[in-house]
């Protein structure tokens, strides 16, 4: 497995393997691998010829009193795991050749990123769609895989590539959860034991979400406030949103019908966790 850090060297690579024929596929990660990480690769490895996984703690996708400086690294880790999933290459960029000062270009997906994430985030989507944007220049692959558990980021994404036309495939990939139900997130290294305990409720109170869509509920209100009540349990667990929203502009509905998204974050203690399902009603 070769590890780039150059992006004129990532290009070059990558557009001599297109020209010799293959497909190439693409991961783009803040690394700190775990299972869904893993299953983001194992899917690039299955439909490609090479597969690239960049890993980037993008700077200009945190705000200024989040948790860029302490987010989990451990680069050694993630080679053996890429490594070990099949992966091609690593591409590891400095963040001064990501950003040559002064930056000044950025990607503003609108409306889709006003609402959950977007609300207490500001600049977080703006952040993730440029440097997914360059990310995509720079590695000129066919494909490109993304998690659902970031069910917005995913929307963020499949606009800009229809909006700015780029050559690729969005590939979408099933949130990994831990045994218990708990989304797998680099993030949950920060949870107390307590704390991890709780976090179980965030999938719980989803869980309780879909059964009640699957038992005829559409009334939107129902099912948030059956969610609310299941969060409020957990005293450790301080809710941010809980929503209901339409896939395609992701605005909150009233009621459940067609492709439905009901997207939740939380703090835990140190931690802000999201998750959410995806239902076709
Ligand atoms: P991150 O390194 O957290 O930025 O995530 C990199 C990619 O992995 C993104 O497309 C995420 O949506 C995806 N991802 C993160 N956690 C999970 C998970 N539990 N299941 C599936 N995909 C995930």
């Amino acid at each position: 497995m070769r590890i780039v850090t150059v992006p004129w060297e990532m290009t070059r690579l990558v557009t001599e393997r297109r020209e010799a024929g293959q497909s190439v596929g693409l991961v783009p990660t803040m690394g700190f691998f775990h299972a869904g990480h893993v299953s983001l690769m194992r899917a690039a490895r299955e439909e490609n010829d090479f597969v690239v996984v960049s890993l980037f703690v993008n700077p200009i996708q945190f705000g200024p009193r989040e948790d860029f400086k302490e987010y989990p690294r451990d680069l050694q880790r993630d080679v053996e795991i890429a490594a070990q999933a099949g992966v091609d290459c690593i591409f590891h960029p400095r963040v001064e050749d990501m950003y040559p000062q002064p930056y000044l270009t950025f990607v503003e997906v609108e409306g889709i990123t006003e609402g959950l994430c977007g609300a207490s985030r500001p600049g977080h989507f703006r952040g993730v769609a440029t440097v997914v944007a360059k990310l995509f220049h720079i590695i000129p692959a066919h494909r490109a895989y993304f998690g659902l558990k970031d069910a917005q980021q995913v929307r963020v994404i499949q606009k800009m590539v229809e909006d700015l036309n780029f050559d690729i495939q969005i590939v979408t990939c099933p949130t990994v959860r831990e045994e218990d139900g708990l989304a797998m997130s680099s993030r949950n290294v920060y949870l107390k034991p307590e704390e991890r305990r709780a976090a179980t409720v965030l999938y719980r109170s989803l869980r309780r979400a879909e059964e009640m869509v699957r038992g005829g509920e559409r009334e939107a209100r129902e099912v948030l406030a059956a969610v609310r009540e299941m969060l409020e349990t957990e005293p450790l667990v301080e809710p941010e949103y809980v929503e209901a929203v339409d896939w395609e502009g992701l605005r909150p509905v009233e009621r459940l019908q067609g492709k439905v998204l009901i997207a939740l974050a939380a703090r835990v203690g140190k931690a802000r966790l999201i998750d959410n399902v995806l239902l076709e009603v």
